[in-house]
């Protein structure tokens, strides 16, 4: 089968591969008829994320067909159409039965490489680096899908794909960003970065009850698109100073909750703590690009949350924690733990509160994914969302012959 790869810093190549097998009784294979390029793989596209090899299948988000499926896979048929949450979980351990998916003990085969760098291990994540399990992803043809009875969600024909695609990671990210600053009624929130995540985030705080929103970006279109379809009151940091402009439009108090929807590879303003950040970066001391987090941290009202859905994957310098302590404010994180949010949201795309394509702004064959990659990254041609489909032929890229794999 065909699957997108990573082949080193900044380069992924459309390349043949054995399609994948049942290896448990639990999984299932996939033909994946959808399947999109999210700010995340741009941390491992731009080699932020370690224990990448050359030949890794990318790619997290997404649905297709079920196929094949193990013994144990009761709930799901041969036919039956199903989105893909991107934490691998197995639903029966201490994390799973707390609905943090997340973080499933049992998951991560290589568990040992994530707790020399982080304590303890999170969950495997599909396409996502070797200390993540080293799981061939679903930018492909085809995928192998373990634990398939607890993780997917099936999906009724009528519902289109590009309506519940994203039901895979970024809508319920969005909105486990906005769950966390536990809202009420007339809280004001600020959300960092207003690519696809950002976006689902300000459409969340406004379903969670909020009664303004604000997005932080400094790509016009992007916040226009916040703007004009998520309803958002827009900051370009480049063009203004973020801390005065969020006390100016919340009376000096600042926002009830932030959310950094940015993550490690936050873009910096000049000035000296961007020479310092530089200087501790080309020596490894500091792996993130902590620009976006220290400013929701400084921005949030005294008691506020501030909501931490970026990537970040190491270390942080001049964390402002005498802000966070003496100002009594609530730091919540998380990678996803989409298989809690599945039902509930799809249930919301049900009834119409959020048509999610909203967020799309290019549709390509799986063999344009190395252009998709690159315009994502340089958000050229105004890049927002990405979807690649698999056995798409002549309406997006070049015509091929569908087919392959199992
Ligand atoms: P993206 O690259 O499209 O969007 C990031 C946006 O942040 C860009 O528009 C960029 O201009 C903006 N930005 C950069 N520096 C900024 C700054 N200093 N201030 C304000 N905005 C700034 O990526 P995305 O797909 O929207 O993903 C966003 C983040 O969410 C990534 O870190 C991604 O890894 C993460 N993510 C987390 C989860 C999770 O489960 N927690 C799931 C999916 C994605
Ligand atoms: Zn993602
Ligand atoms: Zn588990």
């Amino acid at each position: 089968m065909k699957a997108n790869c990573w082949t080193g810093r900044n380069t992924v190549e459309v390349q043949n591969v054995p399609d994948p097998k049942i290896l448990n009784a639990r999984d299932a294979i996939v033909r994946i008829t959808s399947s999109a390029i999210c700010g995340s793989d741009l941390h491992l596209y731009d080699g932020y994320v370690p224990t990448m090899k050359r030949g890794d299948i990318l790619g997290h988000e997404f649905m297709g067909e079920v196929v094949e499926t193990g013994p144990e896979v009761g709930d799901l048929a041969v036919g039956d159409r199903v989105v893909v949450p991107f934490p691998i979980a197995c639903g029966a351990c201490a994390a799973c039965e707390n609905g943090l998916f997340s973080v499933c003990e049992n998951s991560n085969p290589n568990a040992a490489m994530a707790e020399k760098l982080w304590g303890h291990s999170p969950s495997g994540i599909f396409g996502y680096s070797h200390m993540l399990g080293g799981y061939a992803g679903g930018q492909a043809e085809y995928a192998r899908v373990p634990f398939a009875d607890v993780g997917p969600i099936k999906i009724e024909d009528d519902l289109p794909d590009e309506s519940v695609l994203f039901l895979s990671d970024i809508f319920p990210t969005g909105y486990m960003g906005a769950e966390m600053c536990d809202i009420k009624p007339g809280d004001v929130i600020a959300v960092w970065g207003a690519g696809p995540v950002g976006l689902f985030a300000v459409a969340s705080a406004y379903m969670l009850g909020a009664e303004r929103v604000i997005a932080i970006d400094r790509f016009d279109y992007r916040l226009k698109k916040a703007r004009e379809q998520a309803g958002a009151e827009t900051i370009d940091y480049e063009k203004v100073n973020v801390l005065e402009a969020l006390a100016e439009m919340t009376g000096g108090r600042g926002p009830d909750a932030c959310i950094d929807a940015v993550g490690m590879e936050a873009h910096h303003h000049v000035g000296p703590i961007h020479a310092y950040d530089r200087a501790k970066q080309a020596t490894r001391m500091e792996t993130e690009r902590p620009h976006a987090l220290r400013e929701a941290l400084i921005a949030c009202k005294n008691g506020g949350t501030v909501s931490i859905i970026g990537v970040y994957g190491g270390l942080m310098d001049k964390f402002p924690i005498g802000s966070v302590m003496n100002r009594s404010l609530t730091i919540r994180t998380g990678q996803c733990h989409v298989q809690r949010y599945l039902k509930p949201l799809l249930k919301r795309i049900r009834k119409g509160e959020i048509d999610p394509s909203f967020v799309i702004s290019h549709r390509m064959s799986l063999d344009d994914a190395p252009r998709g990659y690159d315009m994502f990254k340089h958000k050229r041609d105004d890049c927002t969302k990405v979807v690649l489909k698999p056995f798409s032929s002549a309406a997006y890229g070049t015509p091929r012959p569908s087919g392959g794999g199992a």
